[in-house]
């Protein structure tokens, strides 16, 4: 199998185990400048909804709990 058929996944997580998106919190939906971040409404946890990131890194650095992982492609490290 091709090695590019294997990213099925978007590349900002979010842990629901951290996220507090259920108590209010929309820090990383605000800070997203390109607004590709929602709240799951079944989980009422926040995700990535479109995978058109730029890599700007304040949804990771700002979210109070640490819950955001922002997964830098190879060619950006
Ligand atoms: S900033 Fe962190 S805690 Fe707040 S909604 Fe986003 S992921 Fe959840
Ligand atoms: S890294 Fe930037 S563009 Fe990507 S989800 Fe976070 S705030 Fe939005």
């Amino acid at each position: 199998m091709p090695l590019a058929a294997q990213f099925t996944t978007v590349p900002v997580v979010v842990d629901d185990e951290k996220c507090i998106a259920e108590k209010g919190c929309r820090v990383c939906i605000d800070v997203c400048p390109l607004d590709i971040l929602r709240i799951n409404e079944e989980t009422e946890k926040a995700y990535m909804a479109y995978d058109e990131c730029w890599y700007c890194m304040p949804c990771e650095s700002d979210c109070p709990t640490g819950a955001v992982k922002v997964n830098l492609p190879y060619l950006l490290k």
